[in-house]
């Protein structure tokens, strides 16, 4: 089976956010151990005093929130930029990603709309697999933080009307999960992939993005894991725009 772990970068919630920001990884069911294990190390070397309870999230990192309020701000970074090097380094990973302006998708719902997206690359990716003899189920995992979004209502019908959603998606086993962040490292690493997107989209920081931007879902050139909806995809000079671009020349 392969998993998809999603959050969004705080922005769900805050209408005054010009855009939703979702990010996440996707790898087989074998690959969170391993990955997991190297954020616990991570952890240990920066708050021994209790690794577990250090809870690797980019708006905590950046704002020195919670545990990393004790932590200085290099280090903080440095940190971060350690955890988005383990994803850089796994060749075991895809990342998927959806940059949604509200005004640019109104009037239909960003956080619904990115999410659909998502579910949907995350699908056409398994079919890819199958399509190569491999064939794999998908299971989406998200912070259960998103769940008073409207996310929570695309879950409800996912279990509901199953069948609406098994036409559009057929390689899913089941209704998404919600789960807490604090208990999986996976769900943290989704949620500092959601963070180096909304650093480098809204505040224009490429530092952190670049680090792992050759790691959204891609083949033979072309990049399906990461979509940006902007009215602005004309001028915008960012990987997804840049290969809309192209295309429509
Ligand atoms: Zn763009």
């Amino acid at each position: 089976m392969y998993l998809l772990y999603l959050d969004d970068s705080g922005s769900a919630k805050n209408v005054s956010d010009k855009e939703v920001t979702l990010g996440g990884l996707c790898c087989y069911e074998q690959t969170p151990f391993f990955l997991s294990n190297k954020l616990d190390d991570l952890a240990s070397e920066v708050w021994p005093d209790d690794p577990i309870g250090l809870e690797f999230r980019g708006s905590s990192i950046f704002g020195g929130k919670e545990y990393w309020r004790r932590i200085k701000k290099d280090a903080r970074l440095e940190t971060y930029k350690k955890a988005l090097s383990f994803l850089e380094q796994s060749t075991a990973i895809r990342l998927f990603g959806a940059v949604i302006d509200r005004a640019a998708v109104s009037p239909e719902d960003p956080i619904e709309y990115g999410f659909e997206q998502l579910a949907s690359r995350f699908d056409r990716y398994l079919i890819r697999i199958h399509k190569k003899g491999y064939h794999q189920r998908g299971l989406i995992i998200l912070d259960k933080s998103i769940y008073e979004t409207s996310i929570q209502r695309l879950a409800r019908e996912f279990r509901d009307e199953g069948h609406r959603w098994g036409r559009k998606l057929v390689n899913l086993s089941d209704v998404p999960l919600f789960v807490d962040s604090k208990a999986t490292r996976m769900v943290q690493y989704a949620d500092m992939i959601a963070y180096a997107l909304r650093r480098y989209y809204t505040n224009h920081e490429q530092e952190y993005f670049n680090i792992i931007s050759k790691k959204f879902d891609n083949e033979g050139g072309v990049i399906h894991g990461l979509v940006h909806s902007t009215f602005y995809a004309s001028g915008c000079q960012c990987i997804a725009c840049l290969q809309k671009q192209n295309v429509s020349l």
